[in-house]
């Protein structure tokens, strides 16, 4: 039954995710007015709104003129049951488990915007990082290992660009003053790059602690691997946010065998 509860907040938050992902970096309110259509911006009644249901019984387009809803919004909702069904599972009914599932939810948004656009809006990358510091139940703890693992990476950064820029294109991406001088140009009430991926290693050091926290940056760095070489002939950037979700995501799911992993590698 709370497994039930569990999914349903999942999926509800899925579909505020998507207006978070809307919006944000159009600088609109994300409160106000309520979900309309992209298209027509007719205002969507409540039972347009449900969550992946709606999407189904409307064959994924609008219901007022007809225009087609991208996959991506059930898949986000999907995602987002998935986060907070494993969260649920991994921690059961708890604070934490919710806190868990909000950290990585909202990671999940900004990991599509930071997919989108090539940088993401400091206000949710800092609300995560405030929603990460108090999962655990030490905050204070989780300040040490957030400030930790924020200056770790920024050193890290700093000696990967100097020695490997260009070499190593998905590490050290987006560097270089020309790139993000573009992006500022589209986006000009967006930070410049660079910092953003400092501040979700924060969150990942505050969520996770040392250990997983280095293999959930470890991960990330793999994970991002095949798609940056995938990429390489094209003139684009990869970000790196998604991975650096994508690896705190994986991480956090396997987090007791990784654990007892690194438990029989120490004795
Ligand atoms: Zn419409």
């Amino acid at each position: 039954m709370l497994l039930a509860w569990a999914l349903t907040l999942g999926a509800i938050i899925g579909s505020f995710l998507n207006v978070l992902i809307h919006r944000l970096p159009l600088g609109q309110n994300i409160a106000w007015p309520s979900s309309y259509c992209p298209h027509c911006h007719t205002p969507l009644k409540l039972w347009h709104n449900i969550p992946i249901l709606s999407w189904l019984l409307l064959r994924g387009r609008c219901g007022y003129c007809g225009a087609p809803i991208g996959v991506r919004y059930i898949a986000v909702e999907i995602a987002s049951i998935t986060i907070f069904g494993s969260s649920y599972w991994l921690l059961g009914a708890s604070l934490d488990a919710l806190l868990f599932g909000v950290v990585f939810a909202l990671l999940l948004a900004l990991s599509l915007i930071d997919w989108r656009y090539k940088a993401v809006p400091d206000s949710l990358n800092l609300t995560i990082l405030a929603f990460a510091l108090f999962a655990n139940g030490h905050p204070l703890i989780a300040l040490w290992y957030g400030l930790l693992f924020a200056g770790g990476f920024a050193m890290l950064r700093f000696v990967l660009s100097y020695y490997l820029y260009g070499k190593l294109r998905f590490l050290a991406r987006d560097r270089l003053r020309t790139s993000w001088l573009a992006h500022y140009d589209i986006l000009p009430s967006h930070e410049a790059m660079g910092e953003a991926d400092i501040i979700v290693a924060a969150t990942i050091g505050a969520l996770l602690g040392v250990e997983l926290g280095v293999i959930a940056i470890f991960l990330a760095a793999l994970l991002s691997l095949p798609v940056a070489l995938y990429r390489r002939h094209e003139d684009v950037q990869t970000p790196f946010v998604p991975f650096l979700a994508l690896g705190a995501f994986v991480t956090f799911v396997m987090h007791e065998p990784l654990l007892r992993m690194l438990e029989a590698w120490y004795a």
